[in-house]
């Protein structure tokens, strides 16, 4: 396919094509909004980066009203629980009777991108693979512009607003002047060793495991592939971690002890198809909005994955942003546009919480006292016995409900 001309002229110019990007470029362009996508990356690279896999249902809901619904409905897998294993016990969280009947979907994002990209390159505003934004300029002004490389030379995008949706490594954050902007940061002691295997999960619902080696996560991308992590040292090499390394500690993590009434349960093991370190960190940039330039997704804020949030938080901003867009375009008020960055940050924190607290409840740390280890125990005890814990658990896990998907945005 011929690649696209370069684009001098935008109302809405959106760097970044991961899920917040596109999922944004998507409900612009059912609102009649007028935007352009600058992604640094080619498509294939785009479409095959493992990262998220599990879906508020808020964000199943805004994936279906914006039309890329219908493949994320025959092939996404509907969880109504997880299980946790500490102490040689297994508990089941049944996250319907503890919500008032709210799942989560087990969809991997690199099919979320997919369909969007599919979406976009059939009848949406421009997606430019292979363009790099290299910096943002007039972020106070009327008019702030992008200067981005594509095709080997350097072009200029004018726009009425820019969006940085381009991760946490990203530059539009950069056009904030330093001055006007702080970022809250925490970093962890440990990463995680995720690998994929070319093999059917050993439980039908994620299992969350604490145990003295430290934590591991059972989790899957589809019925024939499992998707699993250990908890690592920093700096970790996967080098150090031959496959059937791999296979035994998992086990070993995730052991039941039948005296405590846990069933049975054996690992599956299978070929493993990638394997990689990821170091963790939690992250908020404030304010998400400077003049015209705002920020979404990864590009604001990164949350540790134990409580796979960040895919759905991308979601959540760009619906609240797409909804302030639409409102400016028919009303020509910038109400909504003005409290976009109080909007999202109410709940970029409390997703902040909750990820840090799946995190340092979940993981050993390498200096954790045997009465830290207790602490945990008797967190995890509790989850497991007390109603109102486990339901605080369950309601952050499937997610606080989202604002509506605008009617302009679903209506094309
Ligand atoms: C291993 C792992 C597991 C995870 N599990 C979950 C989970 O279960 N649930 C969950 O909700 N979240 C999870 N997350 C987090 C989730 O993947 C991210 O929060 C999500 O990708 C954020 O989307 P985004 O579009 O904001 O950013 P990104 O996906 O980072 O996309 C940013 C895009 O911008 C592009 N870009 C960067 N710089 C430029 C530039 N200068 N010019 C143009 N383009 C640029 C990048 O190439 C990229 O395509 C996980 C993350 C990891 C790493």
């Amino acid at each position: 396919m011929t690649p696209p001309p370069p684009v001098r002229r935008t109302t809405v110019g959106i760097i970044g094509g991961g899920p917040a990007g596109l999922l944004l470029a998507r409900l612009l362009h059912r609102s009649g909004i007028d935007c352009a996508v600058l992604e640094s990356r080619d498509r294939g690279y785009v479409e095959r980066r493992q990262r998220a896999g599990i879906l508020e249902q808020g964000t199943v809901d805004v994936l279906r009203g914006c039309g890329a619904g219908a493949r994320l409905d025959r092939e996404g897998l509907v969880h109504d629980g997880i299980e946790l294993r500490f102490a040689g016990r297994s508990h089941r969280l049944d996250f319907p009777a503890l919500t008032g009947g709210r799942r989560v979907t087990v969809y991997a994002q690199t099919e979320v991108v997919k369909d969007l990209i599919a979406l976009q390159l059939a009848d949406g505003a421009p997606l430019l693979f292979g363009a790099e934004a290299l910096t943002v300029e007039g972020a106070d002004g009327d008019r702030p512009a992008v200067h981005y490389r594509y095709q080997g030379r350097v072009h200029t995008l004018d726009c009425d607003y820019v969006v940085g949706c381009d991760g946490f490594h990203g530059v539009v954050r950069r056009a904030v002047p330093e001055g006007a902007r702080r970022t809250y940061e925490r970093g962890y002691p440990y990463s995680w060793l995720g690998v994929l295997a070319d093999v059917p999960p050993s439980a039908d619902e994620l299992i969350y495991a604490h145990s003295p080696r430290g934590f591991a996560l059972f989790s899957m991308r589809s019925p024939t592939v499992s998707r699993l992590y250990l908890q690592v040292p920093n700096g970790t090499d996967p080098a150090d971690w031959p496959d059937d390394r791999v296979w035994d500690e998992l086990e070993t993590r995730a052991a039941v002890d039948p005296a405590t009434g846990a069933a049975p349960w054996k690992l599956a093991r299978g070929p493993i198809t990638a394997k990689s370190v990821l170091p963790m960190r939690s992250s908020v940039t404030e304010p998400m909005r400077y003049g015209r330039v705002l920020l979404a997704g990864d590009a604001a804020h990164i949350v540790p994955p134990t409580g796979a949030k960040g895919l759905n938080l991308a979601a959540a901003d760009v619906t609240v942003l797409a909804r302030a867009l639409t409102h400016l375009h028919t009303t020509g008020s910038t109400e909504l546009l003005d409290a976009y960055s109080a909007t999202c940050l109410r709940r970029v924190w409390r997703a902040e919480h909750f990820s840090a607290f799946m995190t340092t409840t979940l993981h050993t740390a390498p200096d954790q006292s045997p009465f830290d280890t207790r602490l945990q125990l008797a967190q995890l005890d509790r989850i497991a016995t007390a109603p109102h814990a486990a339901a605080e658990l369950a309601e952050n896990y499937t997610g606080l409900p989202l604002p509506a998907v605008p009617a302009e945005c679903s209506s094309r």
